[in-house]
């Protein structure tokens, strides 16, 4: 049997696809056993470019550079593409303009599970980017009829910092847990009654001990619904 081929777009950060090559391997062998692994190519960017890019808020060139990975991935060979990173979803919708295989996108499998668990006032951790701007919150409440709360302005900041400061590097330090598990008990206290992990770096620091409620981890939600698909497509 020949599954399909995983694309990933890597490099945002380097140490959260780690993550995704772990988890989609692990899935995969989970679900055929034996020494079955997954299928993939990944293509990795230096990341700090996009941070500058992002920072600099050029977020044409951003969306050249995605263009660009999804082409590579698409003449290796890859059947799908899995954008490693919540806040470069902002340019989905480049991205199917130049490739004929298609994105899936990373906040559908969280939504799902979201909705598959009964709740519907969700808290959304990430980015700047993701938790101001609308391309990712936008999906989530007009596809996904979520309510979603983001943290205030001083606790977006702080998360903020510590996504590209430390965990992008993978610098885990017990008083950035300390600072995130006191965003969600705010967030909590404000309704939520999930938080979304939407990040995928954030899942290096924070798990289910750190919250009250129930933690959605976009980085294996997204991995395992990669598993998903390329089992679905060699089906077809
Ligand atoms: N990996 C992060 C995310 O999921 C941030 C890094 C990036 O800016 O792409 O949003």
């Amino acid at each position: 049997m020949k599954n399909a081929t995983i694309g990933l777009i890597g490099g945002m950060s380097w140490e959260s696809s780690a993550e995704y090559y772990r988890i989609i391997n692990q899935e995969m062998n989970r679900r055929l056993g034996g020494v079955h692994s997954a299928q993939c190519l990944m293509y990795s960017v230096d990341f700090e470019d996009i941070k500058r890019l992002q920072h600099e808020g050029d977020w044409d060139s951003l969306a050249q550079a995605m263009k660009d990975a999804a082409l590579r991935l698409e003449r290796g060979g890859a059947d799908f593409i899995v954008l490693c990173t919540n806040t470069m979803h902002r340019l989905a919708e480049a991205i199917p303009s130049v490739v004929s295989i298609p994105l899936l996108h990373i906040a559908d499998p969280t939504a799902d599970r979201i909705k598959a668990a009964g709740l519907q006032r969700i808290g959304l951790l990430g980015t700047a980017f993701t938790m101001e701007q609308d391309f990712y919150k936008g999906r989530l409440i007009e596809r996904h009829e979520l309510d979603v709360i983001v943290p205030d302005e001083a606790d977006r900041r702080i998360g903020h910092e510590i996504i590209y400061k430390e965990l992008v590097l993978g610098t885990i330090r017990p008083e950035s847990r300390q600072a995130y598990r006191e965003i969600i008990a705010r967030l909590i206290e404000r309704g939520a009654q999930g938080i979304i992990l939407g990040c995928t770096e954030i899942m290096l620091l924070v798990s289910e001990e750190d919250s009250a409620v129930p933690l959605f981890d976009t980085t294996t939600l997204h991995a395992v619904a990669a598993v998903d698909e390329a089992l679905r497509s060699s089906r077809e």
